[in-house]
């Protein structure tokens, strides 16, 4: 029996995973997970089966976090078979992951247009997956300890503590923390009622309660939270203004002639725009309530609802032990999201990774990666393999509710570097492309039909060598498509 167990944990030790294994010569796998990839750590003493001083009942895996990737990874443990009695996840919420897009799209349409409510936009439903309700969890044997944020970690017990005092026990832990929404502070006025910040189904229940009292919103930042918001406002017929210190809309990713055309068409709903200026403070009102926003200009915008989307943090906390990348924040992992510390994982928003098609360290703040990771986390549990090759994938779906005279929806896949080619009038599609010492590097359609969106992943995937001026000549953006479709090898 020794023989094998020390076979097996060379194998396991090899693929870095660390399972709880009792002490000494007591060993009784619990399951075959434990049987097939257990590591005996010389140092560790665990009793494999629940310990009455521990709070969870599953050891093996746990997973602090219980957002988008925490959702996959359970998914993706359960298709392997090391769910069931073996994997406990720890989150601050009061809900089941979900795919929290939604939060900002279907669940903000006005309550009269069928807005999304859950257990609708549970994970996996975003991936065409089953939708895994709390009753999801339970059936498949999986721990969740919902309401109770991790505080501290102890690496050579490996143990958890929660804030409510609880201690918890893992073999492997897998941070899922995500993200935090960057606030104002409060001395400029961030904590006003009214005042809101967009990150989970308590805060959008939050703004849901203020629009239906408000006349007049304020949008702070261009970005994809502020352009979702924006448009969910127009919705509910608010008198809606968005404010930003960029120059246009969505900075990082759109060109200038790109996001002049989304500008318009918000416009055109009755959506104002304030560029060019940073927000001094929020300024309340007699009752306490933010009334309006001041600009740096000294100017003020009168709002009764303040909607600040200004980006997000890593939620690294309690986690700042481990090693954190300081350039784009996060947790240091590998192209199999080990951390440096070995059984200790870290997935979706809070992981730097190696972005092995651009050959640099990245974090990524979009659904796709959160799947994504989760799902190769898991496959490195088992069997470290090939490492991570992540194509970088944004979109945006908005405009959907009912009666709304048109939608947008765009995708954009790459790396958005090097001259770009527009290509499309908006009516409804545009096509940019970006082109880098004569090669596709990052591509970005609107309202392209299935087949259309399809092909975008290899085209940024293969970056073909591309004829400038024949795409710059393209009549159409079906034509451009053609054209780069060529390009493609067979
Ligand atoms: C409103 C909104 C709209 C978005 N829209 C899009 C979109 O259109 N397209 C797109 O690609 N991406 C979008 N994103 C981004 C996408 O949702 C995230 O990238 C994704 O959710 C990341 O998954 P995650 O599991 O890493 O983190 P999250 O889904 O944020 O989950 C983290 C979880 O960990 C919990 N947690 C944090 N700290 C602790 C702790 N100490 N102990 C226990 N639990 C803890 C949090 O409460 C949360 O439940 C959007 C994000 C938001 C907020």
């Amino acid at each position: 029996m020794h023989s094998v167990l020390r076979k097996v944990s060379r194998r396991a030790a090899m693929a870095g995973l660390r399972i709880p294994m009792p002490c000494d010569r007591t060993i009784v796998p619990r399951s075959p997970f434990t049987a097939a990839g257990s590591f005996v750590s010389p140092s560790r003493c665990f009793a494999a089966a629940a310990s009455p001083s521990f709070a969870n009942e599953n050891q093996e895996v746990v997973i602090v976090g219980g957002g988008n990737s925490a959702g996959y990874a359970a998914r993706a443990l359960v298709e392997h078979g090391m769910a069931n009695k073996k994997l406990c996840i720890v989150t601050k919420e009061t809900y089941a992951p979900y795919e929290r897009p939604a939060l900002t799209k279907g669940y903000l349409f006005p309550l009269d247009k069928k807005p999304a409510r859950l257990p609708g936009f549970h994970t996996c439903v975003g991936s065409g997956g089953e939708r895994q309700t709390a009753d999801w969890y339970k059936e498949k044997g999986i721990e969740i300890l919902y309401e109770d944020p991790v505080t501290k970690i102890d690496p050579g017990k490996q143990t958890l503590t929660t804030t409510s005092g609880k201690l918890l026990k893992y073999g492997s832990l897998i941070i899922a923390t995500g993200s935090t929404s960057t606030r104002f502070p409060e001395k400029i006025g961030g904590d006003l009622p009214g005042v809101h910040y967009i990150r989970d189904v308590a805060d959008a229940d939050s703004l849901i309660s203020s629009w239906e009292r408000t006349k007049k919103v304020v949008v702070v930042g261009g970005g994809y939270i502020g352009m979702e918001v924006a448009a969910a406002a127009v919705g509910w017929n608010l008198d809606t203004t968005i404010v930003f210190p960029e120059n246009h809309l969505m900075q990082r990713l759109f060109t200038p002639s790109l996001a002049s055309k989304y500008e318009q068409f918000y416009q055109d709903r009755g959506v104002k725009f304030v560029k060019g200026l940073s927000i001094k403070n929020l300024e309340a009102g007699s009752d306490g309530r933010v009334s309006a926003v001041k600009l740096e200009d000294g100017s003020l915008l009168e709002a009764d609802t303040v909607v600040v989307g200004i980006g997000a943090k890593p939620a690294i906390s309690p986690f700042e032990m481990l090693e954190t990348n300081p350039k784009v924040g996060g947790i240091q992992v590998d192209g199999h999201f080990r951390t440096k510390i070995p059984g200790i994982y870290a997935i979706g928003d809070v992981a730097a990774f190696p972005l092995k098609i651009y050959d640099r360290i990245t974090r990524v703040e979009h659904v796709d990666h959160a799947r994504r990771s989760a799902q190769h986390c898991v496959k490195s549990l088992l069997n470290p393999s090939e490492t991570y090759d992540y194509l970088p994938y944004f979109y945006s779906r908005v405009f959907e509710y009912e009666g709304s005279s048109r939608k947008i929806w765009w995708q954009f896949f790459g790396d958005n570097v090097g001259e770009t080619v527009e290509v499309g009038n908006f009516n409804p599609k545009v096509a940019t492309f970006w082109i880098n010492s004569g090669r596709l590097k990052g591509v970005f359609l609107e309202s392209g039909s299935p087949e259309e969106f399809e092909i975008l992943p290899r085209l940024a995937r293969n970056q073909p060598l591309v004829d400038r001026s024949k795409l710059e000549n393209a009549s159409s953006v079906e034509e451009a498509l053609e054209i780069l479709k060529k390009s493609l090898p067979n």
